[in-house]
Order: structure tokens, then C-alpha cells, then sequence
């Protein structure tokens, strides 16, 4: 009996449950299948197109050592992926296929019919929860229902994580290399089993700006030790992990890690939060393999009792908790995959046309200085701190009333960890259209926002070079003259009044 594994954003060899299980049979085979016209449809852009192509060389090189081969097999869409993947097990006279599931809504179909075809023409199709410790769908409240707030959601996870013991599971066991067959000259796909020149061709005539340079964001994120050994495959993450938990502020002022989390994971100009993000959104870690982990280093981390909870280790818990959420949001509610808002009555906001104004947030000039940082950082190293991703992301939604859809595809286009769940969870979350339980009056202030969480300035100072001579509070509001001495943007809406603008498009939905 031989095994086909279907990799997907699942790319490692170790606590992968799909490649584990398959792996039980005489011989197995994993593919890859290459979807770049799919992936352009989904709106993603050259920095998580080469974060993920990367990270699927460096598991062919994890899979190489067990002595498993990975085919890619280069399909325009999922909608031939079917077809693709029932010539590829004929090929290789496999009995069964497995994959890790899946959440978002074109995923699933695809997944239906994958598995329709391949059933129907008897092949075994196993699949399993990969990216949640909850299958979605499965935790629900008192009442039956899907929970839609966070913070009962944690508390029930938490909960029904006490009552089971969290398992890993082990990489395969090396396997003789098999025999591959020889595929007809004229296969209906192609298939390869190498990266080639034309295959970095094909993805650069998409993306044009293709090969993004991946060292800008490791540069950026990556702790010094990781980045001398690469940063790219399961064992970076893991290394990139252990950095994290050992990091102390108390050695590297500009650094935090696991023990200084909570104090310290809300300042941009730290390095103070794991950089994980792009490693758990292609698989290189597995969400049970970072829990593990945590628990060795505190017991108590997955204990949310108030006596616990501002603990580093409990608190980044809680972190991962919210990407489970936003699966199971995304799972139950399938319109947010679909372009549309989680709370139905904002459908007919009145979103503001303002290319001008569009245009000044993407490129970090909307004179307002930490949220232009944030969007330069993200635009220079595919990669935003979380408090500035809330920051920018209700600015464009709020302050400049434009469709956080606007916003949500930009951050797609630029992101290496784009990730649906997660992304649209965000975005919708701070145009209050999403699952926040704070109503829509909650509308940072982004002056004060720089004043707590960049008081010093150093992160502007570093991604607004014009403000870099700017001293003092200035550097959170400067005065008009000072923008002009040092050629930076007049502030293109006034707080106070795009504020209420805001109040109103939202208080007319109820009118
Ligand atoms: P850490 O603070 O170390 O957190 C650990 C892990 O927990 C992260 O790697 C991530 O997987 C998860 N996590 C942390 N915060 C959140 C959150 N608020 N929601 C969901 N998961 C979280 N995260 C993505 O992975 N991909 C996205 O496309 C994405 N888009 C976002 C868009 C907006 C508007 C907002 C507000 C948040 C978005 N996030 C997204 C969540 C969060 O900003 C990033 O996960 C985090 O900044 C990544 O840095 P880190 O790995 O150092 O995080």
C-alpha cells in the first residue's frame, strides 16, 4: 500500500498528522500543487507568494532526507486540482491520499471536490485538523451557538484543553527512496520534481516585483542567532521559537521575549513578540508543537484564572487563541471569506470614494507619524507590529472612512504572513464590522496612541527619516512649520472631526 500526502500550509516533517498517518503505509509521496493564478485571485501578493515557494523547497530538502519525494504539480486554479492530483495517484499507483484540512470557503470547495473525484474512483481520502486544536464548529456555548466574542471563546478553549493532554506527533521514519515512475512525454500537467528557471518565470510574469527579497523581513524580525543559520523551514522557526523564550530585556534593551511579553508586546520599537507569524502561517510550525512548548516552559500557561492571566506565557497563549478564533469565525460565517462584513447591518455603511486619501495611507503620508511608520515598515519588510496594524487599520477604516476591504487587500498584497483568518478577523475587527464586543465608537487617537506606545519616538524616527532631527512630544504631532522645514505631510484629516464623521456613518445605520 503507498500514500500520497498533499501538503498545503502545512510544511514540515515533524507533528504533521496527515504526512504521520500516511506514512504508516509501505511507501509514501507528497505533492505540492502550484496555484498562481488562484493565489493572484486571492488577492496575494510576491512577499507570501515567496515565503511560501521557499518554505515548500526547504521541506522538499526535510522530505529528501526521510527519503520521501515532493512533486509539484503546477495547475492555473483550484479548480483543476481535482483533476491534478486523481492523474498524479493514478501515476504513482497510490491506494490513498492525505491532507491537513483546510477552513477558508474556496479551500473547502476545492476540498469537497478533491475528495468527491478520488472516492469515486476508489482512493481512500483522509484528512485532519492541522492549524486549530479545536475542530471548528465543535466549541459552542451554553446554547448551541458558534461563539462570536472572544473572551468566552478563550475560556471554553482553555477549559476543554484541561479535560484532553495535548500530542505531537513524530516525524516518519526514514523510508527507502522508491523507484519513481516515468510519467508519458506529454502529461496533461506539469510535474517536476525540481524549482527551475522557467518556474521562477512563470511566478515572476504574475508578480512582476517577484523575487521579493525575503532577508528585508527576517532582517527585521529575526533574532541575530537564527538569522546566521537561515530563516526559512521548520527548524528556523523552531530556532527562531527558542530564541524568543530566551530573550530578556534586561540583557538587550531593544529586545523582549516570553517572560517580558505582556509589559512589553505593545511597543513597535522592541523586538518584544515572537516573529512567528509567517512560520505558522505556512505550517512550519504546528500550533500544537508551540503549545507544547510553552507548557514546558510555565505549566500554568494554558490556565486563564485571573491570578495567572498577565503572566508572558499566558498571555501569548491567548494570542494564538485569537488565529483560532478567526478560523472558527471563518468556518461558521463563511461570508467573511466572501467579501463580506461578519455583522450583516453594515452592509450599507456609507464608505467614502477618496482615491487621494487611499493613496497617502498606502504610501505612509497621511501626516499622522506612528501610523505612517507602521504602514513604511509594512511596505518595506512585509511585515507590521500588531499594534499598528490595529492602529492603520482603523485609521483608513474610521479616520478616513474608506472600506476596510481597501485596506484588507493591501495588507494581502504586502504581508509575508498573509493569512485570510487572520487578516480579515483584524481588518474587521477595527472597522467594527467584526466581532469586537466594543461597539463602533472605540476609534484610537493617533496622536495619543504614539505618545503611550512610542513615547520616545524611535520607532518613527526609524521608518520617518524626514522626523528624525524632530525632538521632544513634537515628534508625535509636529507643529505645521517644523512639517514643512523638514518636507513632511500635512496631517490629511483633523482628529476630532474625521472622528466624528466616523460617529455618524455609523450612529445613520441604526436611523
Ligand atoms: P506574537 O505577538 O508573537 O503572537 C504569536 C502568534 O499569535 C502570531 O504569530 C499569530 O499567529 C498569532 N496572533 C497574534 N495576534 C493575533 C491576532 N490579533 N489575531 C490573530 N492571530 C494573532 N496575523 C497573521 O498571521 N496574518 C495576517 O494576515 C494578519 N493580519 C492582521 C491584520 C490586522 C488589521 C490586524 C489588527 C492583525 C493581523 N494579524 C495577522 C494578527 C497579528 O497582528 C499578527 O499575527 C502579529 O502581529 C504577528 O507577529 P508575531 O508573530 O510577532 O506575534
Amino acid at each position: 500500500m503507498s500514500a500520497l500526502v498533499w501538503f498545503r500550509r502545512d510544511l514540515r516533517t515533524q507533528d504533521n498528522p496527515a504526512l504521520y498517518q500516511a506514512a504508516q503505509s509501505t511507501c509514501v509521496y507528497g505533492v505540492y500543487v502550484v496555484t498562481p493564478q488562484q493565489w493572484q485571485m486571492h488577492g496575494l501578493g510576491a512577499p507570501a507568494v515567496t515565503w511560501w515557494l521557499a518554505h515548500v523547497q526547504a521541506l522538499q530538502k526535510e522530505l529528501q532526507t526521510l527519503g520521501i519525494p515532493l512533486y509539484l504539480l503546477w495547475v492555473n486554479d483550484f479548480s483543476q486540482v481535482s483533476q491534478g492530483l486523481h492523474w498524479l495517484a493514478s501515476q504513482l499507483k497510490v491506494s490513498a491520499v492525505y491532507f491537513n484540512r483546510e477552513y477558508e470557503w474556496n479551500e473547502r470547495q476545492r476540498d469537497q471536490h478533491v475528495t468527491q473525484t478520488l472516492q469515486a474512483a476508489n482512493y481512500q481520502v483522509v484528512s485532519y485538523d492541522d492549524q486549530v486544536i479545536f475542530t471548528p464548529g465543535s466549541l459552542l456555548t451554553g446554547q448551541g451557538k458558534v461563539y462570536t466574542v472572544f473572551t468566552p471563546f478563550y475560556k471554553k478553549w482553555c477549559a476543554s484543553l484541561a479535560q484532553q493532554s495535548l500530542y505531537t506527533c513524530p516525524p516518519p521514519q526514514a523510508q527507502k527512496w522508491p523507484k519513481l515512475p516515468e510519467f508519458p512525454q506529454a502529461t496533461p500537467f506539469r510535474i517536476c520534481l525540481h524549482w527551475q528557471t522557467q518556474d521562477t518565470q512563470q511566478i515572476q510574469a504574475i508578480w512582476p516585483d517577484y523575487p521579493w527579497d525575503l532577508s528585508a523581513y527576517t532582517r527585521a524580525l529575526y533574532y541575530p542567532s537564527v538569522q546566521a543559520h537561515g530563516v526559512v523551514g521548520s527548524e528556523a522557526a523552531c530556532q527562531q521559537f527558542e530564541a524568543f523564550i530566551e530573550a530578556q530585556q534586561a540583557v538587550a534593551p531593544y529586545r523582549a521575549g516570553l517572560l517580558d511579553y505582556t509589559q512589553a508586546r505593545d511597543y513597535p520599537s522592541l523586538q518584544a513578540t515572537s516573529g512567528l507569524s509567517g512560520a505558522l502561517a505556512v505550517g512550519a510550525l504546528s500550533i500544537r508543537q508551540a503549545l507544547t512548548r510553552i507548557q514546558a516552559v510555565d505549566a500554568e500557561a494554558l490556565n486563564p484564572s485571573a491570578a495567572h492571566k498577565d503572566a508572558g506565557a499566558s498571555r501569548w497563549v491567548a494570542e494564538l487563541v485569537w488565529r483560532e478564533f478567526y478560523r472558527h469565525i471563518l468556518y461558521a460565517f463563511p461570508r467573511v471569506s466572501r467579501n463580506q462584513a461578519f455583522k450583516l447591518e453594515t452592509h450599507k455603511l456609507a464608505w467614502r470614494h477618496d482615491q487621494a486619501a487611499f493613496a497617502a495611507w498606502c504610501q505612509g503620508r497621511t501626516g499622522y507619524p506612528l501610523v505612517d511608520a507602521g504602514m513604511r515598515q509594512l511596505v518595506a519588510t512585509g511585515w507590521m507590529h500588531n499594534r499598528l496594524r490595529m492602529l492603520t487599520a482603523m485609521f483608513l477604516s474610521k479616520h478616513l472612512l474608506l472600506d476596510w476591504r481597501l485596506g484588507e487587500a493591501f495588507f494581502m498584497r504586502h504581508l509575508v504572513d498573509a493569512d485570510l483568518a487572520s487578516n480579515n478577523g483584524g481588518w474587521q475587527w477595527a472597522a467594527s464590522t467584526g466581532t469586537d464586543a466594543v461597539p463602533y465608537f472605540r476609534i484610537f487617537n493617533p496622536s495619543t496612541q504614539s505618545q503611550r506606545f512610542d513615547a520616545q519616538g524611535h520607532f518613527i524616527r526609524t521608518w520617518v527619516p524626514e522626523l528624525a532631527q524632530v525632538t521632544g512630544n513634537e515628534i508625535h504631532q509636529p507643529k505645521d512649520t517644523t512639517r514643512a522645514r523638514v518636507g513632511y505631510a500635512t496631517a490629511c484629516v483633523e482628529h476630532a472631526q474625521a472622528r466624528q464623521r466616523a460617529l455618524e456613518a455609523f450612529k445613520a445605520l441604526s436611523a
